[in-house]
């Protein structure tokens, strides 16, 4: 590919099958810190050094050797953080059908992390009317979502954030029964009985560590802990300790890992879910859009110190 003044000359060699891509908005995500770590156990892939990262991002195609797409096709999927990337077609690429609701969704609520939350409260979880949910990072990309899908199952949600102002957002915003910013309790075992005076049903995991150990000593007997991510460990080079796991076994819950990956096939489903909630202003989403490639590396950073109000998305272009 040639870049020549502002404009592209590009030529896909003969019976090539990838595809050309302008990347408009990319995801900043927690496991990309997750496959940095050499010898992770992740099968997400690992970085190149000296290569752009790899993640999920919405493009615009610009040349196709596939026959699924073709140019100004709008797509989500893996992409490289860079401004054009030429990607294999048979990575994770879905094709953008629905441009009533903004692009930058697709990196978010009708993306990866909707993906997520879904199957993991959904499918994991396996929610009950009445039941006692607790989430974890409750304001990110993520967490925002569970919330508002265990409201609409109709059970009693609280959160946990790390600041008054994403406190307020899943109170006043995101319709949760309440929540707590976890920085201000000295002793989260207390703070979770306060909450949850009868225990938690299911605890949607998001951060591990303390906050983990505490939830272990609250779980009801069959509650569920669908294990989305554990984003207080990434940094660590030894994971925090935990010493209340032996109540997974009094408490007969079920603790299940799981990844959005694995779960593509019911993105059909989950658009037919959404999507009328989105446009009926049942299910809402909070962005935090930095401007620049130049400004990524911050933003990606930034997800380590909770510096994010709600998902996380980097502008390279807008279309
Ligand atoms: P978020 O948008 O929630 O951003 C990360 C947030 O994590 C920060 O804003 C911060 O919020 C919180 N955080 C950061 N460090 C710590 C810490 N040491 N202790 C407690 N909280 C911390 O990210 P996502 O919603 O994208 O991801 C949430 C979790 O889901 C992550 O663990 C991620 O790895 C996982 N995940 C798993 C997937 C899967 O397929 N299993 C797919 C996508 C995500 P605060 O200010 O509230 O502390």
């Amino acid at each position: 590919m040639k870049i020549v003044e502002g404009t592209i000359t590009l030529k896909l060699p003969e019976g090539s099958k990838e595809v050309l891509l302008k990347n408009l908005y990319l995801s900043c995500d927690p496991y990309m810190r997750l496959i940095m770590t050499k010898g992770s156990a992740s099968d997400l892939g690992a970085f190149t050094p000296s290569s752009p990262l790899t993640g999920y991002g919405v493009s615009k195609v610009l040349e196709s050797g596939h026959s699924d797409y073709k140019k100004d096709d709008l797509v989500w999927g893996f992409t490289k953080w860079e401004e054009y990337s030429l990607v294999s077609s048979t990575q994770i690429l879905f094709k953008i059908e629905h441009t009533d609701v903004p692009l930058s969704y697709y990196t978010g609520i009708l993306g990866m992390p909707g993906v997520t939350a879904y199957v993991g409260f959904f499918e994991i979880g396996s929610p009950k009317k009445g039941e006692n949910v607790f989430i974890s990072a409750a304001s990110g990309a993520v967490g925002q979502l569970v919330g508002q899908f265990a409201k609409l199952t109709g059970c009693y949600v609280v959160g946990s954030a790390g600041s008054k102002e994403k406190v307020d957002l899943l109170k006043n915003k995101f319709g949760f029964d309440d929540a707590f910013n976890y920085k201000e309790e000295p002793d989260l075992d207390a703070a979770l009985k306060r909450y949850f005076p009868e225990g938690i049903d299911i605890y949607f995991e998001n951060v591990g560590g303390k906050t983990l150990d505490a939830v272990l000593l609250n779980m009801r007997v069959h509650g569920r802990i669908p294990v989305c991510g554990m984003i207080s460990q990434y940094n660590l080079t030894q994971l925090d300790g935990i010493t209340n796991l032996a109540n997974i076994i009094f408490k007969r819950v079920r603790m299940e890992g799981f990844l959005a990956n694995d779960f593509y096939h019911l993105y059909p489903k989950f658009l037919e879910f959404l999507l009328p909630h989105i446009r009926e202003g049942k299910v809402v989403y909070v962005e935090d859009i930095v401007e620049g490639l130049e400004n990524g590396p911050t933003a990606l950073v930034g997800l380590f110190s909770g510096r994010n109000v709600g998902k996380q998305v980097l502008v390279v272009a807008r279309e």
